[in-house]
């Protein structure tokens, strides 16, 4: 048996067909496997012309499901961009209040520049990271013959189940928390084809429901609490470390919502590290919204307690108060020496602002990696000289109506088709 199902607490196996996404004793599950190839595999595919070669997540095939190549539901999803920024980092270093800045001046940048890269998982083909877990989950799905397929979803996991089920042939439902979910995200998955059932209560309530709908109705859940989505989503780490050529960052940031990615980013480095990818282990930064942070009062608590709240916050992608992956995200934090912080809504969307002006551009939820780089800066957690890997997860588009509330009004002027019109307009401080 090469690959299986693994209960986290009491470590009982399960064989990967068998339809289940908790072990009997109620924990969850993971995928392990007895092998894991070497790194140099995943070099020559970069330059393959074969598709699943060109996906960033069946590049590492043999470390993420075995299964026949002909079954494999793929866009394909991953090779994101990685952009490395220095200046507009630092300038902001000198001044929080980005709305000073005016006109057609230059911004001024402060002396010292720091280093940071953001790998760009917007740019999947459905605009968020959801994609590298949802091939392989959609695979999986096929693989065991599935007729339906659904997730709760804050609106980005909807998107990506609409998209591969219409794909995989695959009727897909989502359930999503009614009038919480950006308008972006909703229209992506009603013209891919889903069918979206508004549920009056929050998003905690919707993943209850989701599962309880699942196992009554014989529908195949593909929310992260399904560990084939973990082995997709571990992809994002293993692509960045070879963008890196392989040397692994001092840190790693990542948005906390559901937890599905601070869990897999947490198996994606064990693994490498156990396997000789890296020879230095990264340390992961998860990143929530004060107003959705259950994970960071667990682990103000040494995560002594499990919380549960009601959620609020702007960035809607992490507003969840229960997170379905708790158990295996304090693993990925302890065997990471890892770190969790929080960040106001005010915070993240300056951070968002910024990223925006750099040009690259990214939805609510992923700027509260850099609003937590700065403050984790501030407080001497993160030192000058180390190298962080920020993880964009979702598509500047993705929440427009975020961005188009906050428009400073001398940036966005109407005017008359004349020359003189456009003259006031841009002499305007
Ligand atoms: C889903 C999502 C998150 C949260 O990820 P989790 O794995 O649930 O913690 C963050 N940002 C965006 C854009 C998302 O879509």
């Amino acid at each position: 048996m090469s690959e299986w199902l693994q209960c986290i607490g009491c470590e009982r196996r399960y064989d990967v067909m068998e339809i289940r996404y908790t072990c009997d004793c109620g924990d969850l599950l993971n995928v392990e496997r007895d092998s894991f190839p070497n790194r140099d595999v995943f070099e020559a595919r970069r330059t393959s012309r074969r598709t699943i070669d060109q996906s960033g997540v069946w590049r590492f095939r043999e470390a993420v499901l075995d299964v026949a190549e002909t079954e494999i539901v793929t866009h394909p999803e991953g090779a994101t961009r990685m952009y490395s920024r220095r200046e507009n980092v630092g300038r902001t270093l000198q001044s929080d209040d980005c709305d000073q800045r005016v006109g057609l001046e230059s911004p001024t940048y402060v002396s010292s520049r720091l280093p940071i890269h953001f790998k760009h998982e917007g740019e999947n083909p459905t605009g968020s990271f959801k994609d590298r877990g949802m091939t392989v989950a959609m695979t999986q799905a096929k693989r065991l013959g599935a007729r339906g397929v659904a997730c709760a979803s804050t609106g980005n996991t909807s998107a990506s189940l609409a998209a591969y089920a219409a794909q995989a042939g695959i009727r897909a439902v989502v359930f999503i928390p009614a009038g919480k979910v950006a308008t972006g995200k909703l229209a992506q998955t009603l013209a891919y084809g889903a069918t979206a059932l508004h549920v009056r209560g929050d998003f905690d309530a919707a993943m209850t429901l989701v599962r309880e709908a699942c196992d009554k109705l014989g529908i195949y859940l593909v929310n992260s609490i399904n560990p084939f989505r973990i082995e997709g989503q571990k992809t994002i780490v293993w692509e960045l470390l070879q963008d890196l050529e392989w040397n692994a960052p001092d840190w790693i940031v990542v948005p906390a919502g559901n937890l599905g990615n601070t869990s897999a980013f947490g198996k994606a480095l064990r693994e490498a590290f156990d396997a000789g990818w890296i020879t230095t282990m990264p340390r992961l930064a998860s990143i929530q919204a004060s107003g959705a942070n259950p994970f960071f009062r667990s682990y103000r608590d040494s995560f002594a307690t499990r919380h549960k709240i009601t959620a609020e916050t702007i960035a809607s992608a992490i507003r969840i108060g229960d997170p379905v992956s708790h158990a295996k995200a304090v693993t990925a934090i302890q065997q990471t020496n890892g770190i969790v912080e929080e960040v106001t809504d005010d915070e993240l969307m300056a951070a968002k602002r910024e990223i925006d002006e750099m040009g690259i551009g990214c939805e609510p939820a992923s700027a509260t990696t850099l609003a937590g780089v700065k403050k984790l800066r501030a407080a001497g957690i993160m030192r000058d000289g180390e190298r962080i890997v920020c993880v964009l997860t979702g598509h500047l588009l993705k929440d427009a109506d975020s961005i188009l509330r906050n428009v400073p009004k001398e940036r966005t002027i109407e005017i008359d088709p004349t020359i003189e019109a456009v003259e006031r307009a841009l002499d305007q401080p």
